[in-house]
This record gives structure tokens, sequence and C-alpha cells, in this order.
């Protein structure tokens, strides 16, 4: 065989680069921890379920330890009481990572506008993408996860994120 002939290779070898296939493997394999609290939860269960089926976005291996998972999702309102829950378990999260505030009381507080609930998630922890509305539509959270495939796929990973995340609980 004449090895110098490469045509012999134009179907056989692929070449890439490492991170390239890295981003590859993680837009398809997000592990998400859900911390849910209120309502929007109950939607992130239909998007789990059959009808929305997550899992034809690969992400629904939902894991109930932090230090596996790599996509905190926060559906519903968080009080200042679970604030520093919140902060410990997403610090726990290895990198990389990404966060979303699914509706108008993760990401506002909503009309919780009261001394015991925060003002959105963004004041402890930095947020990638924010879902509008009370409570978002499954739909709408599937968006979310394609945002944060699209930033992977793209190796923009930290576009969108909220760089001016307040960082309340940072010192304590
Ligand atoms: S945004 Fe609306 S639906 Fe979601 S947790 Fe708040 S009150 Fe409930």
């Amino acid at each position: 065989m004449d090895v110098s002939n490469t045509h012999l290779l134009d179907d056989a070898v692929v070449t890439t680069t490492l991170d390239a296939v890295i981003d590859w493997g993680r837009e398809a394999s997000l592990w998400p921890f859900v911390f849910g609290t209120a309502c929007c939860a109950i939607e992130f269960m239909a998007t789990a379920a059959s009808r929305y089926d997550i899992s034809r976005f690969g992400a629904e291996v939902l894991r109930f330890s932090p230090r596996h998972a790599d996509l905190l999702i926060v559906a519903g309102t968080i009080s200042y009481k679970q604030a520093p829950i919140l902060k410990q378990i997403w610090d726990q999260m290895p990198e990389p990572k990404w966060a979303v505030a699914v509706g108008a009381c993760a990401s506002t507080g909503g009309f919780y506008d009261n001394y015991t609930t925060l003002q959105g998630i963004d004041e402890i922890i930095p947020v990638d993408i924010y879902v509008a509305g009370c409570p978002p539509r499954p739909e709408a959270i599937l968006d979310a996860v394609m945002d944060i495939q699209r930033q992977l796929k793209r190796e923009e990973k930290f576009a969108l994120r909220n760089e001016e995340f307040k960082g309340e609980l940072d010192d304590l």
C-alpha cells in the first residue's frame, strides 16, 4: 500500500481540536441541579416530563448533588434564609458551570418586593440566562437550555453571563 497516498484517509480520519470535542460532549450532556422552591419548579417538572422531554436536549440527568452537576436551574422564589444554601450549592458545583434563573421570582424577586425575599439570585451568584415569565412555559426553559448549548458551540462560554452580580454573600 502506498502510504503517501493521503486520499486513502479522506473518509476515515477527522481532525479537530480537543476543545471542540470537549464542548461537543458537554453540549449534549448537561447535568442540571434544580433548586426548585415554588410554582416555577412545577414548570420545570413539566419540562422534564414526557410531553416536553428535556432528554431530547441531552439534559435529563438531573443530579441532586452539586458536585455532579454543571447546570444550576433556580426555579422559584428565594428567601434570604435560603440564599446562603443556594450560594453554597453554586460554590460546590465544579467549573465549568452555568446558572439559569427561571421566572420573575428567581430573576428579580417578582412581586415579592418585601423584607424576606431575595431580589434576584444575581445578588449572590452569576447568572447566564434569565427566563422571563410568571411562570415561564416549559418551551422557555428549553430555550434557556438551548441558549447554553449555543454558547458552548460557539465556545463563548460566559458571553451572556451577568458579570455584575453583587456577590452579597461572598465575604461571609
Ligand atoms: S415567577 Fe411566578 S410562577 Fe414562578 S415562582 Fe414566582 S410567583 Fe411562582
